[in-house]
């Protein structure tokens, strides 16, 4: 079995165990004699899969009492829809935090629901090095809720710390850096994000919603991103993304097996000082990504020589490093490095970056 290191961005690499453990099961899950994709999800089998996930993930992430943790499908920007359509509430407002690419994304579907305002936005001549500073946000008090991006998966921009709102909601499109560290909960109204980067494969979309958000959506709410309707009938309004559903849970056996968040984090960010460590120590490579809001999880970098791009991308496939290339919008390179990337494979990388800079620079 030749397995290579893959650098998607996402859907991006799984831990090889939970892998492993899905075919074992893939023909004959636990003596039902079927597979998970064939069960009715109404059926005793899945009901257990479904339950035992959505308190795997609620033990994760410490998620309090008061909070209602949501399997959806649509993806994150199913999402980008869902939030004002649940929370804009009475006053219509929102407001906007932009740091890349997704959050202009977000604050343009908002748009088609009411009064989505861009509160703060860090671009420099269209590019994005670095998140706004809390100070310049221009926050509305009767907005119903602060949006931001506290990984933006594109530009590799990732905040810090939670920005602090005050009692407007704060709501946070965790998709790419979902489970990588403990999120404290309790200071969001809702965090949502699609598996397809820590959490396993896309078409499944987490949503975990403080209760007293729900329960007054706009009208003509679709029914499936009603969270109240949703909540009430656990996920299961209509069919949900089972088999999706079930590799998350796995996803999440694997992480509790492996230290947990506190696990993720440690080991995130000792790949991530690694790689960061050396593209900074070296004149060939470069990264445009203000120090303090650099990403643990995608990792874009600059050859110093644009022309040799295409060089690079082919050598690193041929070494079984895979998916280098950056989003379009940014060019150059970019290292998704989340939790099931194994730190050989960032050594790899490294060792492989090395030797090409040695023979190119
Ligand atoms: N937000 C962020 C931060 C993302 O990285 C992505 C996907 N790359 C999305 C939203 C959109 O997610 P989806 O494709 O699941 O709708």
């Amino acid at each position: 079995m030749a397995r290579v290191y893959n650098f998607s961005a996402g859907p991006a690499t799984l831990p090889v165990e939970v892998l492993e453990k899905a075919q074992a099961d893939l023909l004959d899950w636990q003596g039902t004699g079927m597979s998970v994709m064939e069960m009715s999800h109404r059926g005793d089998a899945f009901v257990s899969i479904a339950e035992k996930a959505t308190q795997d993930l609620r033990k994760l992430l410490n998620v309090p009492e008061g909070y209602s943790v949501l399997f959806l499908q649509g993806g994150a920007a199913g999402q980008f829809a869902g939030v004002p359509l649940n929370l804009m509430g009475s006053s219509q407002k929102a407001d906007y935090i932009i740091n890349g690419s997704w959050g202009k994304k977000a604050v343009k579907e908002a748009g088609k629901y009411g009064d989505a305002q861009v509160a703060a936005n860090s671009a420099v001549d269209g590019a994005f090095t670095d998140v706004p500073a809390r100070a310049d946000w221009q926050l509305r008090d009767d907005a119903a809720y602060v949006h931001y991006t506290p990984n933006e998966t594109i530009e590799g921009i990732e905040y810090p710390d939670v920005p602090d709102t005050g009692n407007v909601p704060l709501v946070g499109d965790w998709s790419s850096a979902f489970l990588s560290k403990p999120i404290d909960v309790s200071k969001y109204g809702v965090i949502y994000a699609g598996a397809q980067k820590n959490a396993g494969p896309a078409g499944v979309t987490m949503v975990i919603v403080r209760d007293d958000l729900m329960g007054n959506p706009q009208s003509g709410v679709p029914m499936v991103l009603d969270y109240k309707k949703q909540a009430d009938a656990d996920s299961m309004l209509n069919t949900p993304p089972c088999f999706a559903w079930y590799m998350a849970g796995l996803t999440f056996e694997w992480i509790l097996a492996n230290g947990g968040l506190e696990g993720m984090a440690e080991r995130n960010q000792r790949k991530a000082d690694k790689l960061y460590g050396f593209i900074d120590s070296s004149d060939f490579y470069s990264n445009p990504v203000a120090p303090q809001a650099r990403s643990r999880m995608n990792v874009p970098f600059l050859l110093a020589n644009d022309e040799l791009n295409k060089t690079f991308l082919a050598q690193a496939d041929e070494a079984g490093l895979c998916t280098l290339k950056g989003h379009r919008s940014v060019g150059g390179m970019r290292a998704s490095i989340y939790n099931a990337m194994p730190e050989e494979g960032v050594d790899a990388l490294i060792d492989f970056m090395r030797g090409f800079e040695k023979a190119n620079g």
